[in-house]
């Protein structure tokens, strides 16, 4: 079915379709100088030292737990109100999850003195998730981190850009993973981005991301080597050019596609405040640049109505929406995993969380007829 108001439009033009011409007209369309070209323009963005391409965030996170060794039987703290690769990536290495809850309604994100309380001698790490491109509060879970001795992983895959105290989110932990889903900040289809400041790190995710392989074919087929050795045990997760070209063009529009998301932010609030004994509206105070990646709202106790029963009404009205997320702890996979902690916030989200339409192309009549649809909904 096609909505008036979808709940997520690509940002794409001429100048995509053209770059996706010439890598395949430049006949190398497998890992190359496009991916290069893409790496160094996204570590320059972040201003972070390192950044490697990948196939999707969810390699980008199995490289990190496994190049920072992350090992069967560690425990690592994660959020349950994620998308489900937060967690998988943790089982790909025989890791265990241990779910912690969020913040409250305002703040989706983990808080740093709950992540505190789930610390055993086993945890060997924590996963932050930044919901929406709204950072968590990494001061606090640093130094956490710091003192218990924990690599901290950065799921990115909602910040691009966004930042925390003038640092780009994805830059402060010890990996930060993005992804360039259709749907994400910056779309290639599939893809992702793997960063780091840690030089000795970097080298051993691009040994992973490649076979455990001293060279790549690049570099082969341009006469820099002709033969290889196998040092570690590796994948292939490599992003082709032909992506890399895709997302060389989106890094071009970023800032510009993420200043208009800033500006339907201001008219999703400016609409919705009034309505406040109805709907929470998460992280509506925060005021650092920010990606906007998704516009949630939560239906308070005070609506009778189920999530459902609303975004059903506003599905036949035009407007379409989505759930982030249903909760990974209640998943049948999962549920061995569920430990003492509360898990009781992320719960009330998971069954009463909506997302509303978010991109850069939305304007202010758009956004003012998708909050009447929800109000009218809700009533
Ligand atoms: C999209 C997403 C992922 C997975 O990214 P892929 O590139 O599709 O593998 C992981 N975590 C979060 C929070 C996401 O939003």
């Amino acid at each position: 079915m096609s909505y008036k108001i979808p709940l997520f439009d690509l940002n794409f033009d001429d100048a995509e379709i053209n770059a996706v011409v010439q890598t395949i007209k430049s006949g190398w369309i497998s890992t190359g100088p496009q991916c290069g070209e893409f790496e160094r323009m996204f570590a320059d963005m972040l201003g972070v030292e390192h950044a490697l391409s990948v196939a999707n965030c969810t390699t980008a996170l199995h490289l990190a737990f496994d190049a920072l060794d992350i090992k069967e039987g560690d425990e690592v703290i994660c959020p349950s109100l994620s998308f489900v690769a937060t967690v998988n990536a943790i089982r790909y290495v025989g890791a265990i999850p241990v779910f912690c809850d969020v913040s409250s309604c305002e703040d989706l994100n983990m808080a740093p003195l709950t992540i505190e309380k789930l610390i055993s001698p086993k945890t060997a790490a924590i996963v932050v998730m930044h919901f929406a491109g709204f950072p968590c509060k990494m001061n606090e879970i640093m130094d956490i981190a710091k003192r218990y001795n924990l690599k901290v992983i950065e799921d990115a895959c909602h910040g691009p850009l966004s930042e925390y105290e003038g640092k780009k989110l994805g830059t402060i932990g010890d990996v930060g993973c993005f992804s360039f889903f259709s749907n994400k900040n910056i779309s290639t289809g599939e893809g992702g981005m793997i960063v780091t400041n840690n030089g000795e790190l970097s080298e051993k995710l691009k040994l992973k991301r490649s076979h455990g392989m001293t060279t790549m074919s690049y570099q082969r087929a341009s006469g820099h080597s002709t033969s290889y050795d196998v040092v570690t045990l590796g994948y292939n997760y490599r992003m082709d050019d032909m992506r890399a070209a895709l997302g060389i063009e989106q890094l071009k529009k970023i800032r510009q596609d993420l200043n208009r998301r800033a500006e339907v932010r201001g008219w999703y609030l400016e609409e919705l405040l009034k309505y406040s004994h109805l709907l929470y509206i998460p992280f509506r105070d925060h005021k650092d640049f920010c990606s906007n990646y998704i516009f949630p709202v939560i239906l308070k106790d005070e609506v009778a109505k189920s999530r459902e029963e609303v975004r059903d009404e506003m599905h036949k009205r035009g407007v379409q929406t989505s759930v982030h997320y249903p909760a990974i702890h209640r998943f049948s996979i999962y549920q061995d995993f569920v430990n003492t902690s509360d898990l009781s916030i992320t719960e009330y989200v998971a069954d009463r969380e909506i997302t509303l339409p978010m991109y850069a192309g939305l304007t202010k009549s758009k956004v003012a007829e998708v909050v009447n649809t929800l109000i009218s909904a809700i009533s």
